[in-house]
């Protein structure tokens, strides 16, 4: 049982029907798609919050902190709990803080700046801003489900970073406005370079309320499925489109077989044998690259329009972490890794891993641009998990290699792709959060008792 009193906590909302206590409901909320890590799986499914609030204002929300923080208790922020490292797992119990329901767009500015709640969903906010003719710089492939303030709590980046890069890329986040856990609770603004210490940060450094996003000008765009004989093939023409700033694009996957035969809704799209790369190209163009797609030798599978996310087949359902999810779903065995691959030497790193590892690894890349222009192939393979020793050998092994990993089976953000020599997250969680309550045991290198 909590040490906690939490029966004081409905005092701080206007509706008691918002304060949640049925423990299937709990555990539910306590929850994301950790179960992607079989490690993760193991350690975390016992966690549990002990009670959990839907906020629908920042009132709510400050005195929320504030009750949380006059009585020691954990608050973990949630937005829709897709992350896969367990980002909104309560680790030491306390309160969920469900932030779904603060889900106003307030504006899209004539210069194409989104401010909007944190628990607006990204496919509403995409068709808002389609409406007046812009669109998402880029986004998770779980657009339809993820909020904004998740995304920008736990997520990187995705469809659309081919052109525009991360999240944390090119002033994409313009903004945020935060609750912190100070005594008393206060909410604070950050814009430019500041926004990095509260950017990914897992809800560890401040509960965000108000999001100002950079969007991009809408482009019509369609969809383009390319089979190749060999992943050789498929790459090289997939670096040749990612690298070539003339095609406007959103998309460019590649996937080797057998990946594409774990995609059962659209068997019509693989080619049995062959490797298989996934476009979003801008429509203008579409028939210009089907016929470079040709020329390079590959055999266009499938070719249509995009009319946004209910358009179907999606392709992109099948891309960036989806194809995990569709591989699991052939054989719960696959598990996956976030790596870098080399720009130059990326295919001797295929090489390299499949001479020491064999089908135990399939490659799944994603190209995606860097703040500093340059395209790169981010990758996010399928392995095939035996133990969690076999796992750690293959991570560094690519270390080794020259790689870059992204841990997803750590369940802290030290080790998992946010580590940052400057430490700016670590110095705001004293600045914001020097009890240590926000979503406690996340960020390793902070201790409440230790001073900077
Ligand atoms: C099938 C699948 C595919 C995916 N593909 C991608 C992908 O392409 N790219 C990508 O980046 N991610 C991807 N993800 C991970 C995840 O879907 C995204 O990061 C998504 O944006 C998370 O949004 P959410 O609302 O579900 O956040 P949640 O899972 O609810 O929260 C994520 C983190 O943010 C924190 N948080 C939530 N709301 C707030 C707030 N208001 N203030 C402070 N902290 C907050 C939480 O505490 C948690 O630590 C994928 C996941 C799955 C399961």
């Amino acid at each position: 049982m909590p040490e906690y009193p939490l029966t004081g906590l409905a005092q701080h909302v206007a509706d008691p029907a918002r304060v949640l206590t049925t423990p299937a409901v709990l555990d539910r909320l306590s929850k994301d798609f950790y179960w992607y890590s079989p490690v993760l799986k193991r350690q975390l499914a016992a966690k549990c919050g002990d009670i959990a609030i839907e906020a629908i204002d920042v009132g709510e929300v400050l005195a929320i902190a504030g009750y949380a923080r006059e009585h020691g208790i954990p608050v973990t922020p949630r937005g829709a709990g897709t992350g896969n490292y367990g980002q909104c797992i309560p680790l030491e119990g306390g309160i969920i803080l469900d932030l779904s329901r603060m889900d106003r767009i307030e504006e899209i500015t004539s210069d194409g700046v989104a401010v909007c709640q944190p628990g607006v969903r990204l496919a509403t906010l995409e068709q808002q801003a389609n409406a007046q003719g812009w669109e998402l710089r880029s986004y998770p492939s779980t657009l339809a489900k993820a909020t904004v303030g998740g995304f920008l709590g736990g997520g990187s980046g995705g469809i659309g970073s081919i052109s525009h890069g991360m999240l944390r890329d090119f002033d994409t986040v313009r903004a945020l406005e935060f609750v912190t856990m100070e005594d008393p609770p206060r909410i604070v603004r950050h814009e430019g370079k500041a926004i990095h210490e509260i950017l990914h940060c897992w809800g560890t450094n401040g509960i965000l309320t108000r999001i100002w996003l950079a969007l991009t000008p809408a482009v019509e765009w369609s969809q383009c499925a390319v089979a190749f004989p060999t992943f050789e093939a498929a790459c090289i023409f997939a670096r040749e489109i990612a690298e070539d700033a003339s095609w406007t694009k959103r998309l460019v996957t590649v996937f080797e077989w057998p990946i594409p035969s774990f995609f059962t809704p659209i068997k019509q799209v693989q080619a049995p044998g062959q490797a298989l790369n996934f476009f979003m190209i801008a429509t203008a163009q579409a028939e210009a690259f089907r016929t470079a797609a040709t020329a390079a030798g590959g055999q266009i599978t499938f070719s249509g329009t995009y009319s946004g996310p209910r358009t179907q087949p999606l392709l992109s359902d099948y891309t960036w972490n989806h194809t995990t999810l569709w591989a699991m779903k052939a054989d719960p065995q696959w598990t996956y890794l976030q790596a870098g691959f080399s720009a130059t030497q990326c295919l001797e790193q295929t090489r390299l891993l499949r001479a020491r590892f064999g089908d135990e690894i399939l490659f799944h890349l994603e190209f995606m641009k860097t703040g500093d222009g340059s395209i790169v192939p981010g990758s996010i393979p399928l392995v095939r998990f035996t133990t969690e020793e076999r796992l750690n050998e293959m991570i560094a092994y690519c270390l080794e290699i020259g790689m870059s990993i992204a841990n997803p089976h750590v369940n802290h953000l030290e080790d998992s792709g946010r580590f940052r020599a400057d430490n700016i997250q670590l110095q705001a969680k004293h600045r914001y959060d020097p009890s240590g309550l926000l979503n406690p045991g996340k960020m390793l290198s902070f201790h409440p008792e230790k001073q900077l």
